[in-house]
């Protein structure tokens, strides 16, 4: 693949078909042109309006994003995801934001308005769907134990609560994170028990058939240590793990000796990329993202 896009390459900028694009610092390794690329390519087979639609990949550094999001609306981009460091940055940088999106205080997907970027956040979708696709699983009326306090643990924590989950139980490692997150949650809890803990120390009065959800990014790397031991929680219904890459981590490893179904996070990928073409194009997200799996397991050699 072609070295990642800047901020020089769009102020020259002049392609006059649909441009979207995907910001991130790193961005060299993203899945997502990938996933689009290919989606838009089986859409322009049935539909020649999508024949000249087509999605970049720019390495912006935090500080280059305003300047970015300016020239990108300027230049008419129709869409712009966000990902690392980008999504909680660009949250006060666009003219408007979805009321669903509005509680995570970050945002992944833009799309273009007369006035300015109209921001949203398809993680939460991209979760939700996922878990069903994967482990045949409801987070409306399910017992949560969500591991994790950073930008991930706080889009998935709003979507269960307003999806109206049995209860979320958060364990983190930092106690100043967690604390900061459950304060953030409180005002719309909306009386369904939100309560943290300490991962080494499961409290005793931890649901069981609860589903486990990783939005750490403990498992990225070989040698990282565990977000939680398994066998020392009341027995889960099912684990949930956002990471993708690698497919199987030390949690999963351990999840599948445990006897209990278990998913990886890249349905949650595809769903939340599917999900940011629907609000550019208006194509159901359901309809594309068959092509997308396909592309991102290609691309990830799987
Ligand atoms: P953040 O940096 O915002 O948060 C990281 C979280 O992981 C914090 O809660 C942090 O805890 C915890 N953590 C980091 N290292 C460790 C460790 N060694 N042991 C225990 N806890 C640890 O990252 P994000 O929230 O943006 O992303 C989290 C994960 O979710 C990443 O792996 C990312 O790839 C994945 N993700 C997947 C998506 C998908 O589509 N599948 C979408 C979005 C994210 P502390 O507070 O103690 O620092």
């Amino acid at each position: 693949m072609n070295d990642p896009l800047t901020l020089r390459d769009l102020e020259s900028w002049s392609r006059p078909g649909v441009s979207l694009a995907v910001l991130g610092h790193p961005i060299k390794h993203s899945v997502s042109p990938a996933m689009h690329n290919a989606a838009l390519d089986e859409l322009a087979r049935a539909e020649p309006r999508f024949a000249d639609w087509r999605y970049f990949r720019f390495e912006v550094h935090p500080d280059d994003l305003p300047r970015a999001l300016e020239l990108l609306h300027a230049k008419k981009f129709r869409g712009v995801n966000l990902t690392v460091p980008h999504k909680i940055i660009a949250f006060d940088r666009v003219a408007g934001v979805d009321e669903a999106a509005r509680p995570i205080g970050a945002v992944n997907t833009l799309l273009w308005t007369e006035r300015g970027w109209r921001g949203h956040n398809t993680d939460g979708y991209g979760l939700a769907t996922a878990v069903q696709e994967t482990l045949g699983r409801d987070l409306a009326g399910a017992p949560i134990v969500l591991l994790g306090a950073g930008g991930a643990a706080r889009g998935a924590a709003v979507e269960c609560l307003q999806r109206r989950c049995a209860s979320l139980w958060i364990a983190n490692r930092t106690a100043a994170n967690l604390a900061t997150l459950l304060t953030t949650l409180a005002p719309i809890a909306d009386g369904i028990p939100v309560r943290g803990f300490t991962p080494a120390e499961p409290p005793a009065d931890l649901p069981a058939d609860a589903l486990v959800i990783n939005a750490t990014s403990a498992g990225l790397k070989p040698a990282d240590p565990l977000p939680i031991t398994l066998a020392a929680l009341p027995r889960p219904a099912a684990v949930f793990d956002m990471i993708y890459n690698p497919p199987a981590t030390a949690l999963l490893r351990d999840a599948a000796k445990l006897g209990l179904p278990q998913a990886n996070g890249l349905a949650m990928l595809v769903h939340q990329g599917a999900k940011a073409l629907e609000i550019w194009s208006g194509i159901p997200a359901a309809r594309t993202a068959p092509r997308m799996a396909a592309a991102a397991r290609a691309a990830l050699g799987l």
